[in-house]
């Protein structure tokens, strides 16, 4: 694997760290969080079909050898909301100015 290249922990697929959101169990009080915090990772594709997976077979929390709070499958649906919104707003490109 390429450095810096991250596996998702439902699809296996492999991909540059900064594609995907990564889920820390932050160092030292154990508590699980999105983002942010030094600890053992675990990576997953912002995509619903990750997230269901991650959620319904508890992959995060293997991964992380922790139990994932409820809050953070929340916080996570919510992030992806809240990046369709923004990006369906361009999902179609803009037409390419003709010389
Ligand atoms: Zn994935």
């Amino acid at each position: 694997m390429q450095p810096n290249y991250r596996r998702c922990v439902s699809c296996r697929q492999v991909g540059p760290k900064a594609e995907f959101w990564r889920v820390v169990r932050a160092y030292p009080d154990g508590t699980v969080r999105v983002g942010e915090g030094m600890g053992r990772s675990a990576y997953l594709c912002p995509q619903a079909d990750c997230l269901r997976q991650a959620q319904k077979k508890s992959r995060l929390g293997r991964a992380l050898k922790v139990n994932v709070p409820e809050e953070i499958y929340q916080r996570l649906w919510h992030q992806l909301e809240e990046s369709k919104a923004k990006f369906g707003a361009i999902a179609s490109p803009p037409p390419v100015p003709k010389v």
